[in-house]
């Protein structure tokens, strides 16, 4: 896995590829498979429609403020992994932090403080594969909990199905609600509008220090401040996302035990509203491992709970997930009829959904996928080294 042409981050083929490393990989990458949880609870008044298994949806934040200002939304996350570390749940957290390679990319670390922890707050929008190394990662034998994008999580899970030692030693999986990445074009530009060259970027920091707090690019001899909408636009038309973002069958972390999202209603910040907004994540607990450290956490004093929501307030905050979720089984038939590779998908409950949509709807999602796919919107180059 290593930076290709394109920008991305991409697995390239180094060497004779058999057919069992092939079928492993079909069966464990979330770009060919992606499945819901293996259990759904017997009430089936925890299972959305949309949002799938939730034992408890709530609004909340870090109890350090100084986690709660450092973290992307409201430290949340940051707050619930280092909760684990201090109760010795976990030995170590596996997660990201700002690459020291590619300063625009993600790369993965293993927290056994609190300092560490804190060191990965805030959401990385370049390429960033948490589950590079997971393989020593597990070699260590030890505890640990695992904070991934919904697809990092699937992918883990996936795996757990050929090595036993997931299940075992992956005590928690902790995800941000993911609309998808920025390209690396996207970035590119962005870096072109504030005028500063991509090779001369030294560090970036995407949002956190506040909620979503400025867009921060460093050079040796400049540091350029932008609002998070500079980075995204204004609106959600203009984000410019992966095409396996786009007919992502998950972005709501549903194999997770808890999923932490924004809570800005409309999906989006206004700028005037952000100036001082402290942070507050919305919280889906969906296992009762889940449901059990939310609740620990916030009696323990290392995480704030304000009030209890449900799905439809979710929805408010997360428009463009619920658009998603609902188009993705259409989109997917489209892919299928252009001959191209469809992603499996089970437990997801995307067929129920298309069902309750009107046919000229998901009849345009197909259609329009299939015109992308015609116009080459869905056609990377093969991986290539620069
Ligand atoms: C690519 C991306 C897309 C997102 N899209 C949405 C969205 O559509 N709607 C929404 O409400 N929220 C979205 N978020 C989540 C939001 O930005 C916050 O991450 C979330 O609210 C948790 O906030 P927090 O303050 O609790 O996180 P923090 O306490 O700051 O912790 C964030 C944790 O996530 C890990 N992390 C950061 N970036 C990545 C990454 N790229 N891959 C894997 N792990 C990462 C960090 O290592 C850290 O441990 C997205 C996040 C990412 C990374």
């Amino acid at each position: 896995m290593t930076k290709v042409a394109s920008g991305y981050l991409q697995p390239v083929v180094v060497g004779d590829l058999d057919h069992a490393t092939v079928d492993t990989i079909y069966d464990v990458c979330p770009g060919t498979r992606v499945d819901g949880p293996p259990e759904y609870p017997q009430d089936p008044a925890t299972v959305d429609l949309v949002w799938g298994v939730w034992r408890r949806m709530a609004l909340g934040w870090a109890a350090d403020p100084t986690v709660r200002h450092r973290g992307s939304t409201g430290g949340a996350l940051t707050a619930l992994a280092q909760y684990l570390l201090a109760t010795e749940r976990v030995e170590f957290v596996l997660h990201v932090r700002a690459s020291t390679v590619e300063p625009a990319f993600g790369e993965p670390t293993l927290s056994f403080s609190d300092a560490d922890v804190l060191d990965g707050a805030g959401s990385r929008y370049g390429p960033t594969a948490p589950l590079l190394g997971v393989r020593d990662v597990l070699d260590l034998g030890r505890p640990f909990a695992f904070i991934g994008k919904p697809c990092d999580i699937g992918a883990l899970r996936n795996w757990a199905r050929h090595d036993p030692r997931v299940d075992d030693l992956v005590r928690y999986c902790l995800t941000p609600v993911c609309g998808g990445f920025g390209t690396p074009a996207f970035t590119r530009n962005f870096l072109d509008r504030i005028d500063i060259d991509p090779e001369a970027v030294t560090a970036l920091r995407y949002r956190g220090n506040g909620c979503p707090g400025p867009t921060r690019v460093e050079t040796v001899d400049r540091v350029v401040e932008q609002h998070y909408l500079d980075y995204w636009g204004d609106d959600a038309t203009q984000w410019s996302l992966p095409w396996r973002c786009k007919i992502c069958p998950d972005g709501i972390g549903e194999t997770a035990d808890i999923a932490a999202s924004d809570a800005w209603p409309g999906g989006a910040p206004t700028r005037e509203g952000s100036v001082d907004d402290p942070g507050t994540n919305a919280l889906i607990a969906r296992t009762a491992a889940g449901q059990e450290l939310l609740e620990a956490a916030e009696r323990d004093g290392a995480l704030v709970i304000e009030r209890e929501i449900g799905p439809a307030e979710m929805s408010v905050y997360q428009p463009h997930q619920v658009r998603k979720k609902i188009a993705v089984a259409p989109r997917l038939l489209g892919i299928a009829d252009e001959g191209r590779i469809v992603p499996r998908y089970d437990r997801l409950r995307l067929d129920e959904l298309v069902a309750e949509q009107p046919v000229e709807i998901n009849e345009a999602q197909r259609h329009g996928t299939r015109e992308r796919i015609r116009m080459g919107k869905a056609t990377e180059p093969a991986p290539r080294l620069p």
